[in-house]
C-alpha cells in the first residue's frame, strides 16, 4: 500500500476511467496518462488489443508518443500514471525512451492473482515487476483504494 498525493490520485482515477472505456469497447481494462513536469496532461491512451494486435498496450503507445513528440529532457521529467503496473514490454519501452517516474494503481502481483481467480489462462510473457525489467525507473504503487474498482473491471472484462 502506498500513499500518493491528491494530484497523483486524480491522474490515477482518469486511468481507471480509461480502463473502463476499454472494457466497454471490448478491450482489456488498462488506461494510462502521460503528465509533464508542470502537471499538464500530455497524452493518454487505453488498451486496444481487441483488433488482434496484443502489443497495443497504453503504456507502450505513450512511450512511442513521447519518443516522437518530446525532447529527451522533457521525457525524463514526465510521469506515466497507469491503472495496472507496466508489463515487461511496456517497462522496457518506457526505459528505452527515457521516461521518468511511473505511478501505478495496481501491481503485477495483484493482477496475476485476480486473473487466476477468474480462470484466465497465463499470459505468454513472464509477470515481472517494473523494478526487475527497468531497475532505474522510479516507481510508486500500488494504491490500495483503487484496487476494488480495478478488480471489478477485470471481472467484467472476463465475464
Ligand atoms: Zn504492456
Amino acid at each position: 500500500m502506498t500513499d500518493v498525493s491528491a494530484e497523483d490520485l486524480r491522474h490515477l482515477r482518469r486511468c481507471v476511467q480509461l480502463a473502463a472505456e476499454a472494457v466497454d469497447a471490448g478491450d482489456e481494462p488498462f488506461g494510462s496518462v502521460l503528465v509533464g513536469a508542470d502537471g499538464a496532461v500530455l497524452a493518454e491512451d487505453r488498451n486496444r488489443v481487441s483488433g488482434g494486435d496484443a502489443t497495443r498496450h497504453p503504456e507502450f503507445a505513450l512511450a512511442r508518443w513521447a519518443a516522437r513528440n518530446l525532447p529527451a529532457a522533457q521525457r525524463a521529467t514526465a510521469t506515466v500514471y497507469t491503472s495496472g503496473e507496466h508489463c515487461p514490454m511496456c517497462a522496457a519501452a518506457h526505459a528505452w525512451v527515457g521516461l521518468g517516474r511511473i505511478v501505478f494503481a495496481t501491481s503485477v502481483g495483484q493482477l496475476g492473482g485476480w486473473l487466476a481467480e477468474l480462470g484466465v489462462p497465463a499470459a505468454p510473457v513472464a509477470p515481472l515487476p517494473i523494478a526487475q525489467v527497468a531497475p532505474g525507473v522510479d516507481t510508486v504503487g500500488p494504491v490500495q483504494e483503487l484496487a476494488g474498482e480495478i478488480r471489478d473491471l477485470h471481472a467484467r472484462a472476463h465475464a
